[in-house]
């Protein structure tokens, strides 16, 4: 595999639009410029909201554009080395059993981070787990166990990693073997990537992640966040409002709407990469 490896991760869970297409190409293009790899990975491990089936498009989605790439397994093929990592966090002393529901949480929380309210950390230093329980990070404890980390954005430069800003998050979900933070770490690493590529949105999600490299021994690699195709109001692109029932008249931001109505694929991937967007819609604004 040629460096840099990249990848585009959809989760199945909704059809892809514009928004995907310029990340899978941003991902795409920073591979094939340096003679690097592009890697598509199924993010499949949201039992209640993933449909199987529309990985089968999201091929034809990213064929259509004129994208090639390797395909990497699926998450759902890897829940015995999430479990395996968990266990090993677990061993550290750095997991720990929650049973708290959401409105709990929101009704104690003081701070609100990230990912929206912070975990008040009612269970922190629990111990048995028992069924019906998530497993939350310690980070706190973590952090106290790997000193100060950093990680690298190729467009926001050195950051300081800020884990605690999310404070303990879920690492093992009720209804999963690992949420998508452990998931995505253990995948990168497994598979070999070295350039994170993903939307700015998922910015905060990284600090979590280096964390995670650091207590599992996984390497370094660099990130590249990229802006988000946004709405004219600045929200950015949905998968719910975006799958053909936009746009007067024409075939809306989904891709599999598009490319059944007859669209040219690589006419739209040039237009997205020249930052050509249909009316509607532009790039967010960058992170510095
Ligand atoms: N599966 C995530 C999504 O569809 C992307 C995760 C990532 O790129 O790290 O939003």
């Amino acid at each position: 595999m040629h460096e840099p490896v990249t990848r585009f991760a959809p989760s199945p869970n909704g059809p892809l639009h514009l928004g995907h297409a310029y990340a899978a190409i941003v991902a795409h293009d920073l591979a094939a410029a340096r003679g690097g790899t592009f890697l598509l990975r199924i993010e499949d491990i949201d039992g209640a909201r993933s449909r199987p089936e529309l990985a089968a498009d999201f091929r034809r989605d990213l064929a259509w554009l004129g994208l090639s790439w390797a395909e990497v397994p699926a998450q759902s093929s890897r829940l015995a080395a999430y479990e395996t990592a968990a266990d090993r966090l677990r061993a550290m002393g750095l997991l720990y059993p929650c049973s708290c529901t959401r409105a709990q949480i929101a009704a104690k929380a003081v701070a609100r981070g990230p990912e929206g309210p912070v975990y008040p950390g009612t269970c922190r230093g629990r111990v048995a787990g028992g069924t019906d329980v998530s497993w939350r990070l310690d980070v706190e404890q973590a952090l106290a166990r790997t000193g100060p980390l950093f990680w690298e954005d190729a467009l926001a430069g050195m950051q300081d990693a800020r884990p605690d800003l999310a404070g303990d998050v879920v690492l093992v979900r009720k209804d999963a073997p690992a949420s998508y933070h452990l998931a995505a770490t253990i995948d990168d690493a497994a598979d070999g990537v070295t350039l994170v590529t993903r939307g700015q949105d998922l910015f905060a999600a990284t600090h979590i992640h280096r964390l995670l490299q650091a207590l599992l021994d996984l390497p370094l690699p660099r990130w590249h966040h990229h802006p988000l195709l946004v709405e004219a109001d600045g929200r950015k692109l949905a998968k719910r409002r975006g799958s053909g029932e936009r746009g007067s008249g024409g075939a809306g931001w989904g891709l599999a709407a598009r490319r059944t109505a007859g669209e040219e694929g690589p006419a739209l991937a040039d237009a997205l990469r020249q930052q050509r967007f249909p009316a509607g819609i532009c790039l967010g604004p960058g992170l510095n």
